[in-house]
């Protein structure tokens, strides 16, 4: 185990004290190092709003009904650009509630034992009353041996944040943070509305371009400013509609960007469309049933990210016991979270509305449906 190793690999208090240092002062660096893809966004639509505003607005358009109507538009696409890019960023990624954490017990006898069947036997008690349905290749429990836990349908560890991060979809450098359940929303309205952002500008600003180039401008520094915004606007909207048409298709199909890469796998059975419960469904469940706030940056998935609806359940006799999972308060180290922040966001995109976590406080022992096949650990990163 990861413990053993630190402590065999400690030669002395000092040295291990100095080594400590090292690496704090460079994990320190590092993560300021990871602010930089946001600072420069930043500065970027910084600029932006002088350059549209000020440059392009104030000082170059003459017509007063287009001024004002540009000027409002466009803080109206900024704020909610801003709105979303601000919420994908500082909102905290969920990890696996402290029922998939192994208890100290299990923890100490995992490291006891050699690996092999009784290891596989600790994780079996573990995993019983999990609502977990997705294995490893060799069709063992997913384990994380660096958070001690077992990790819950979709989730992955992140190895930049070192933790598990539930529904992770990817670890974003430019917004410093897990794409994952808590913020997978906001992504989404991000890509969207500096999408929007950047059409808009280029849009009002391409008559203006047109006239840079026919020498229709007065000679005043405005005329660069109008150029390079519309360059900018151009090429950001190039390859924001392609990165936006992705995940429109990943959240039609119900996937996440690591999922195309690598297809769950339900008891020994890849599927790589195991999550999809069709169009609409997979659109609610990253969106909530409640369309007015679909296009705000407010939380209205539904569920509490660590059981998810699968079509496959009730084909599988293994997966019989059905847990609802979506309209439960997952609380973890970090924060609670709402799951059902918002009033009547029922989910019924499966028949069952309660939580795993109630069903496996209520459920009688030995109740079909996790029992597992052979169990091995998983080291996935
Ligand atoms: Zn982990
Ligand atoms: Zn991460």
């Amino acid at each position: 185990m990861r413990c053993g190793k630190m402590a065999a690999a400690a030669p002395s208090a000092p040295a291990a004290g100095a080594a400590g240092g090292w690496g704090g002062v460079r994990r320190r660096c590092q993560r300021l190092l990871y602010w930089v893809p946001v600072l420069f966004i930043s500065s970027i639509l910084c600029w932006s709003y002088y350059a549209y505003v000020t440059q392009l607005c104030l000082l170059t358009m003459t017509n007063i009904g287009e001024k004002v109507v540009c000027l409002v538009a466009y803080h109206i696409f900024f704020m909610l650009f801003v709105w979303s890019y601000w919420k994908t960023i500082f909102t905290l990624p969920m990890n696996p509630s402290k029922e998939f954490h192994l208890s100290y017990s299990d923890k100490e006898s995992l490291e006891r034992e050699p690996r092999g069947e009784s290891q596989q036997e600790v994780l079996r008690r573990a995993a019983k009353d999990l609502p977990i349905y997705t294995r490893t290749m060799s069709g063992a429990i997913r384990y994380c041996d660096r958070c001690h836990l077992v990790k819950p349908d979709r989730c992955h560890h992140c190895s930049v944040c070192d933790k598990c991060i539930l529904k992770m979809d990817h670890h974003c450098p430019w917004v410093n943070n897990c794409v994952g359940f808590s913020n997978y929303k906001f992504f989404l309205l991000f890509l969207a509305y500096s999408l929007l952002y950047c059409l808009f500008i280029a849009a009002t600003d391409l008559q203006y371009f047109i006239k840079f180039w026919t020498n229709g401008l007065p000679d005043t520094q405005a005329k660069f400013h109008i150029m390079f915004l519309f360059f900018a606007a151009a090429m950001f909207s190039v390859s924001l509609s392609s990165l936006f048409g992705y995940h429109c298709w990943l959240v039609s199909k119900n996937k996440s960007t690591l999922e195309v890469f690598r297809a769950p796998i339900f008891h020994h059975r890849t599927d790589k469309n195991g999550f999809s419960l069709g169009f609409s469904k997979n659109l609610r469940q990253v969106f909530g049933d409640e369309k007015k706030y679909w296009l705000l940056p407010v939380f209205s998935s539904l569920g509490d990210g660590c059981s998810f609806p699968t079509c496959l359940v009730n084909q599988d006799p293994e997966q019989a016991s059905t847990p609802g999972g979506l309209n439960s308060t997952c609380k973890n180290e970090n924060h609670l979270f709402p799951a059902k922040p918002l009033r009547d966001s029922q989910s019924h995109l499966l028949t069952d509305t309660h939580s795993w976590s109630d069903i496996g406080a209520k459920a009688e022992k030995g109740k079909v449906g996790m029992s597992n096949p052979a169990l091995t650990m998983e080291n996935e990163t």
